[in-house]
């Protein structure tokens, strides 16, 4: 794979990187290395395109997205999000702490995930959030109990596993029997039936999620027959469901992927749903990486090349603490010269500084480059910046987002002092 992914807010001009029209030169230069850069016209795009099957010609809403923000959880990107209309799916009460801080409505957030603490639930309730996204018993009657104390009734949906095979990475498939997440398909109208019978708990909904990069939309329809069972199922026993949540996990192109354009992807999933009759259905789509994955990149500088008999390094001063997906999932991202130039290429593996051999952004890449120069790892918008640490302690990179001539520091990097600032010596 050497094709590079279709973006629309960075592009190649005079052989210099843009991000739509600020040079990423000019970016590195005012705000250092690593950074991460993101473009506000590609959050909108991509968020317009699934909004754009989400209403109806005459205006009236036929779904809702709720944006995945573990995916790229940065306040300033719930904040676009949130202006344009969105939801929001969230997996803690961190992530909750989140979108209150961007001044989101609560009642437009769904909170998934499978442990959720006393305190999570505590809290969630207090501030009402629009649904909990059920994953086990133990959890319903958990939430049952904390309503009860707090003299509310809690809004639930059971994720449900549907046992298909989203044909993804086994670290991102979520909708198979052997995966930790949702209540067996088997199960589930015998954990509806037990939720109906607790007093603090109201059935609203119904949700699944399948996996992740997912780029075939038959597992959806798959899924989506076998949820739309449940309902039928669910009605005969006098349990009505409101709303269907399908998940997230569509996937983008990260170089030489052929993903399903968006509005297609959800108009073709919302027209299954009104031609088996279930238009009454209000819809979620809890969609990530399609919604910010290309509209960021990493800016890194090259430190060193540094030619072996084996392979030529390229040590950059990003790492896998920035980017942690090569090491963790094996993932692909096309990484660019910054600025083309006209040199002899040579084939080097792109790594970092960190202490372990996993520490590699890009393997066998074909770059034109010397030491000092810029590279921009594509793709990098989600999953990026939210699961990166503090490894070998390193300061988190800086963020920002273009947005037509302007640049907006919108994370700060982190000092190395804050690294340590909440740690103790022994007393003497
Ligand atoms: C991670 C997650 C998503 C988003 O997945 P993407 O692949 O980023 O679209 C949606 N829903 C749930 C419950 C998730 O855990």
């Amino acid at each position: 794979m050497n094709q590079l992914p279709k973006l629309s807010g960075f592009h190649l001009q005079n052989d210099n990187w843009f991000a739509e029209n600020v040079s990423l030169l000019d970016i590195a230069n005012q705000f250092g290395t690593p950074c991460y850069v993101y473009s506000k016209k590609a959050l909108t795009q991509a968020f317009m395109a699934y909004e754009s099957a989400c209403l109806r010609k005459d205006g009236t809403r036929r779904a809702r997205v709720h944006f995945a923000m573990k995916s790229n959880s940065n306040l300033a990107i719930l904040d676009v999000f949130a202006q344009l209309g969105a939801g929001f799916d969230l997996v803690s009460g961190g992530e909750l702490e989140r979108v209150i801080a961007a001044g989101v409505n609560p009642a437009l957030c769904v909170f998934s995930g499978v442990g959720k603490s006393v305190q999570e639930i505590t809290r969630a309730l207090e501030v009402g959030v629009k649904c909990f996204n059920i994953e086990s018993i133990p959890e319903l009657s958990r939430i049952n109990d904390i309503a009860g104390q707090l003299g509310l009734v809690a809004p639930i949906s059971l994720r449900v596993n549907p046992d298909v095979d989203a044909k993804t990475h086994p670290y991102i498939s979520t909708g198979l029997k052997d995966n930790k997440f949702g209540i067996a398909y088997e199960s589930v109208l015998a954990t509806y039936a037990a939720a109906k019978s607790m007093p603090n708990c109201n059935i609203v909904g119904i949700d699944c999620h399948i996996g992740s990069q997912i780029l075939d939309i038959q597992p959806y329809l798959d899924a989506l027959d076998r949820v739309l069972l449940l309902i039928e199922q669910l009605r005969d026993q006098g349990i009505n469901i409101h709303h269907l949540d399908i998940g997230g996990g569509l996937g983008i192109d990260y170089g030489g992927d052929i993903a399903p354009d968006i509005t297609l992807f959800a108009n073709t999933l919302l027209n299954h749903i009104e031609k088996r009759g279930f238009g009454f259905l209000d819809v979620i789509f809890e969609p990530g990486r399609s919604l910010v994955g290309n509209a960021g990149v990493l800016l890194t500088r090259i430190e060193y090349l540094k030619p072996t008999d084996a392979k030529n390094f390229c040590v950059v001063d990003a790492a896998m603490n920035d980017l942690m997906r090569p090491a963790m999932y094996d993932a692909f991202h096309s990484i660019v010269p910054v600025v083309n130039k006209s040199l002899l290429a040579e084939t080097y593996d792109v790594v970092g500084p960190v202490c372990e051999s996993g520490d590699w952004l890009g393997k066998d890449r074909l770059l034109s480059v010397v030491s000092g120069d810029l590279l921009a790892i594509l793709s990098a918008g989600a999953y990026g910046s939210t699961m990166s640490s503090n490894y070998n302690t390193r300061p988190r990179a800086a963020e920002v987002m273009v947005s037509d001539t302007s640049v907006h520091l919108i994370r700060e990097r982190e000092t190395v002092q804050s690294l340590f600032a909440l740690e103790h010596l022994l007393p003497k």
